[in-house]
């Protein structure tokens, strides 16, 4: 039996943040993580010669932890390409270009898209993302689906597709009608506010040189040899309000405190002796992940950059709902172009339930929509596989279905004995975010330190 004073569960930013600010006050600290490597939802890989980030990739301006952490590490950044126009295909299938961050829809739409972005953002600035539950309207917003709330705010289905998607397929990654109004505010909140999810140029401003996972590798090159062990899958946790018995399929673990740093859909795969209190397994059953499926598309040019295109587009009518220029321009040499895409939610259990030759056409029929007929001649073609992964089984994050965010969020946070839960998933600021990650585990370590 391995004696530590805190055993980590999970090696994603999140567990190696806490076992990081542990060990540099002198604790002795244990990671345990299921997979072969460090980084959880962030990973950067090679496919057939393309470098690619399957994972977690942006950085924004608001995300003051993530920046302050890539400062520390040394990690440098560049910017997405944005140059010339972007492209809208609105309701009426009609594809348009534009600059700017408004989409080109009628005078009218328009108006209510600018009143709607007011509103969640006046709501939002009443949040503080850390306690939703205590918003002055939470109530009210927690018992009504983001769909019904924007049917009761506008006639205009443009509008409200717009302002939808925002929240929906590209960031919870549900459809509307299936997560609260409040949750959605969360998600503004947790942003700085709703006319940041609206700006691509600001929230998804930057990437690190090497790629994202670069800040999970370096956590875990700072802890000394032997503290990160990889393919243990934690099983089972025995505890006391004295400490607490970690067991893998190969060791176990003896630790003074234990921090589940996993999304809260997984802190529930484990056996716990005693059972948890009933109100911590009733709350994981409420929480679920969201689907979306990243693809990676690249061609032997970046085409779109001739004809005068950022390579952004949007459309909520489109199979992929958004895409930008995701080039590595970081790599010396390289000539290739890539598209980055998302397929969220319902449209992604379409495409899911078809063979893969065909995903592929409708995912290329979909691009060439946006950017003409040179788009469905790639030279490489990825679709990030979270959703099938054990060891996070969806993506980006985790929310709470209708209702449950008021009923039981104060809970996510308290630790039950010598147990502590952490993740991007149940953080304020930073929000299924790598910010939110780094956030939630400097509190925990903050919070064990202090004991
Ligand atoms: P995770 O990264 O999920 O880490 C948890 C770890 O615990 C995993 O390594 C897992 O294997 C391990 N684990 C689980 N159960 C056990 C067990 N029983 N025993 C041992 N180990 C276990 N964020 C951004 O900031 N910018 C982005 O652009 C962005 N884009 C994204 C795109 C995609 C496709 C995805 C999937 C996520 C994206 N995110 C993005 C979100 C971001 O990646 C996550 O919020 C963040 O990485 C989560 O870190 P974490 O440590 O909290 O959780």
């Amino acid at each position: 039996m391995t004696d530590v004073d805190v055993v980590v569960v999970g090696a994603g930013v999140t567990g190696l943040t806490v076992a990081n600010r542990l060990h540099a006050a002198g604790r002795r600290v244990v990671v345990l993580e299921a997979r072969d490597r460090v980084g959880g939802r962030l990973l950067t890989e090679d496919h057939e010669g393309v470098r690619l980030e399957v994972g977690g990739q942006w950085v924004s301006p608001d995300q003051t932890a993530l920046l302050a952490l890539l400062d520390e590490l040394g990690l440098e950044m560049y910017s997405r390409y944005r140059a010339g126009e972007s492209i809208y295909i609105g309701r009426d299938g009609v594809r348009r270009t534009f600059e700017g961050e408004k989409f080109p829809v009628s005078a009218g739409t328009a108006a209510e898209v600018e009143r709607l972005v007011k509103e969640m953002d006046r709501l939002a600035a009443q949040m503080d993302p850390l306690e939703p539950w205590e918003h002055p309207d939470a109530e009210e917003l927690d018992r009504i689906s983001f769909a019904a709330w924007l049917a009761g705010q506008t006639d205009d289905p443009e509008a409200r597709d717009n302002v939808g998607l925002y929240v929906g397929p590209a960031m919870l990654t549900k459809p509307a009608h299936s997560f609260s109004a409040l949750s959605a505010v969360l998600m503004a909140a947790s942003a700085g506010g709703f006319s940041h999810l609206v700006d691509a140029d600001f929230i998804l401003d930057r990437r690190v040189v090497g790629g994202l996972q670069r800040v999970p590798l370096a956590l875990a090159a700072r802890l000394p040899d032997g503290a990160v062990h990889l393919d243990e899958a934690v099983t089972k946790v025995e505890w006391t309000d004295g400490g607490a018995t970690v067991l893998t399929g190969r060791g176990s673990y003896q630790g003074r405190h234990v921090v589940l740093a996993v999304p809260p859909t997984l802190v529930s795969r484990v056996q716990y002796v005693p059972a948890l209190p009933p109100v911590q397994a009733q709350m994981r059953q409420h929480i679920s992940f969201g689907l979306v499926i990243k693809l990676h598309v690249t061609y032997e040019t970046p085409f779109w950059r001739e004809l005068g295109l950022s390579g952004t587009a949007f459309s909520p009518y489109s199979l992929v709902h958004e895409a930008y220029d995701n080039t590595n321009e970081d790599v010396e040499g390289e000539t290739r172009g890539t598209l980055v895409g998302f397929v969220s939610d319902v449209k992604a259990d379409a495409l899911l339930a078809l063979d893969p030759e065909t995903r592929k056409r409708r995912v290329l029929e979909a691009l060439a929509a946006y950017y003409g007929e040179q788009a469905l001649t790639p030279v490489h073609y990825y679709e990030s596989p979270w959703m099938a992964d054990e060891w996070t089984v969806g993506a980006f994050g985790t929310s709470f279905d209708i209702g449950s965010l008021t009923r039981y969020g104060r809970h996510l946070r308290s630790d039950v004995g010598p147990l502590a839960f952490a993740s991007s998933d149940i953080a304020g600021l930073g929000f299924q975010h790598v910010d939110g990650a780094i956030r939630m585990g400097e509190a925990v370590a903050a919070r064990i330190l202090d004991q």
